[in-house]
């Protein structure tokens, strides 16, 4: 059962919840969020909720049946949106592009890819400064230095970035410079991590795990939320399964089913997804029309020569296609006017 409390909890009210929860034979944690006040209360019997529901300083008591409860829809119908400032807000029904190389690699590039993004109104750019690869021999990112140059850049630029950490030491030197963390698939479950994240005032989106089930996705969110930290997103990339004719499965099913189960927005990023360059595009379409809030998708100037995910990443005439398409099908989607839909086709002479 979630107990949402009222802002203003006084000391005294919150003493008279916990025990009366306890008295319920509850195992209680406390959660403080930027925006609420909750006890999450795990009980071993069914309870009168009225019982607890009439307690000064309760706003309202919900039953959760879900083993995450939290991030459930069951007991919060509304969607969350998660606001990056700037008018920049990713909501559900919207369509928040978010692009960038695999690996920031220099300024020269760190502009160009800037230039292109708002050539094409996207607000969000994405890059790894810190880059998880499988042989230690790999390019490994530039680091916090590399973060510093990009977020100068973004900023003149008027871009917001989003970035992975891998460790619990680079959040707080990467905090001032991104404005959303991404937890990584490798990192879905490092619970340390996930609960550091949890402590920060700053938009975390959380990758599925290569083999996490999306009951797994959803209480790796919760660890974000119940250590304090609302502002979440969580993110499709695609699951390890025994297909070997692309990289990964893009699991476009879970974007519904994420979707029901939960009040988060949900992103869908086609490029680790299939991994394959030439069907980023149809995926990312697909993607939008299965129900995703948003897309994460690799590009460069120079996808041949990216030290990291050459192979699925778009060049900017790519790019510039997927961002247009992706407008006409959210439109689409949304239900708009097929008018307009075939104006906007015949802008980009689709
Ligand atoms: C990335 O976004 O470049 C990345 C490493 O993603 P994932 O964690 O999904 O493999
Ligand atoms: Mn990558």
């Amino acid at each position: 059962m979630i107990v949402q409390c009222h802002q203003d909890l006084s000391r005294e009210e919150y003493e008279r919840v916990y025990k009366k929860l306890e008295e319920f034979g509850c195992q209680v944690t406390e959660v403080v969020t930027q925006l609420g006040h909750y006890f999450v209360a795990l009980a071993k019997r069914d309870i009168d909720i009225r019982r607890v529901g009439h307690l000064d300083g309760v706003a309202d008591v919900h039953r959760v049946s879900d083993s995450y409860k939290l991030v459930s829809r069951k007991w919060k119908v509304d969607p969350t949106s998660v606001d990056l400032g700037d008018g920049v807000v990713i909501q559900s029904g919207g369509l928040s592009l978010m692009a960038g190389p695999c690996s920031i690699e220099g300024e020269e590039q760190v502009r160009a890819v800037a230039a292109h993004l708002k050539a094409h109104g996207v607000s969000i750019m994405r890059g790894g400064v810190y880059k998880p690869r499988t042989s230690p021999y790999s390019f490994r990112g530039v680091g916090l230095d590399g973060l510093k140059m990009w977020s100068a850049c973004a900023k003149e630029f008027g871009l917001k970035i989003i970035s992975e950490v891998l460790a619990v030491e680079q959040i707080e030197g990467m905090a001032e410079y991104v404005d959303i963390f991404q937890v990584g698939a490798r990192n879905a479950q490092n619970f340390s991590l996930l609960h550091e994240l949890g402590q920060v005032d700053k938009p975390v989106l959380i990758k599925r795990g290569m083999s996490s089930t999306i009951e797994e996705l959803l209480q790796s969110a919760e660890y974000v939320f119940s250590s304090g930290n609302e502002k979440l997103m969580l993110c499709e990339r695609g699951i390890r399964t025994f297909e070997r004719a692309y990289r990964n499965t893009l699991d476009l099913n879970a974007v519904p089913v994420l979707k029901e189960k939960s009040h988060l927005p949900v992103i869908v990023d086609p490029s680790h997804g299939i991994g394959v360059r030439r069907f980023v595009e149809p995926m990312a379409l697909a993607g939008i029309i299965a129900g995703c809030d948003g897309l994460l998708v690799e590009i460069s100037p120079s996808p041949e020569a990216a030290l990291s995910d050459g192979d699925q990443t778009l060049d900017f005439r790519e790019s510039a296609n997927l961002f247009e398409k992706a407008k006409v099908v959210h439109r689409l989607r949304e239900g708009e006017s097929l008018q307009g839909v075939d104006e906007a086709r015949a802008r980009i002479g689709g």
